[in-house]
């Protein structure tokens, strides 16, 4: 092994963060990032079994990320920052929320100095308002994105508060991301998105691929997640409405990028 190497391995183990999903619900993930010592939680839904797998792996919660008001993702912030008070939690400006929490909004820079990670926020509504997204690179140049109900493997989230128009915008700045880019979705949605997508698109010979990918996965008991962007964008309809076989497959046959994702939206809701 050449000092180049051991090199190399000494500044990962440096940076060594990992990111785990906790199942909570039916179908939700509460994303631990943790280097081994210190934790930060992404829409943690339910405490308990954050506060369960933080104590087996002998972890200390020092931040929260949230990406939008829904219960599913907030209902245990407050008994976490109960449990750890030093956890810093930070949540949509545009949102209104009943813990003590720092603001976040577009372009601004979350600083999580335990993890020597720094996130860049993005606001996307659609799904809600407020919603945002967090995206990191590491020192290695791993990247990763935390999307909250946004984007989901092979799908996207509901237009609970926001316009098509506003959702296909911010699915657009995610498709803009580097394809290697990690996707940290927080549903257990991708099987059925791709049925759907299948449904638009049956030729897509990488959506027939996933589509045993992620059943394969599924059998194992594992998480289809995460997706990375490059997937995403050969695969997922939401990103794909300038693409002709989307366009025809929603039966619009319209080059309106607009009107197709409004059309497969409405599709897919009834699906
Ligand atoms: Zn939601």
């Amino acid at each position: 092994m050449t000092f180049h190497r051991i090199e190399q391995m000494i500044v990962g183990m440096h940076h060594n963060v990992q990111i785990i999903p906790i199942p909570a619900f039916k179908d939700n993930y509460i994303w631990l990032i943790h280097n081994g010592q210190q934790a930060v939680a992404v829409d943690p839904g339910d405490a308990q079994p954050v506060i369960k797998t933080l104590k087996k792996l002998h972890l200390s919660l020092s931040g929260i990320l949230i990406t939008h008001h829904h219960q599913d993702h907030i209902a245990g912030v407050n008994a976490l920052i109960k449990a750890y008070p030093d956890a810093v939690v930070y949540a949509p400006k545009l949102e209104t929320y009943s813990f003590p929490h720092t603001p976040v909004e577009e372009d601004q820079l979350v600083q999580l100095t335990d993890l020597d990670l720094n996130f860049s926020v993005m606001h996307l509504p659609g799904h809600t308002l407020g919603h945002v997204a967090y995206y990191t690179e590491n020192k290695l140049g791993d990247k990763w994105l935390f999307c909250g109900d946004t984007l989901f493997g092979a799908g996207c989230g509901r237009l609970f508060e926001g316009t098509p128009e506003q959702m296909h915008q911010s699915l657009k700045r995610l498709a803009a991301l580097a394809g290697s880019t990690q996707v940290y979705c927080t549903h257990e949605y991708t099987l059925r998105n791709i049925e759907f997508a299948l449904s638009l698109e049956p030729s897509n010979p990488i959506l027939q691929k996933r589509k045993l990918d992620t059943q394969a996965l599924r059998d194992k008991g594992m998480a289809s997640l995460p997706s990375s962007i490059e997937l995403e964008c050969a695969t997922n309809p939401f990103l794909r409405c300038h693409v002709a076989s989307i366009q025809v497959g929603s039966g619009l046959r319209s080059a309106n990028e607009v009107a197709v994702f409004t059309r497969i939206r409405e599709l897919r809701n009834v699906y």
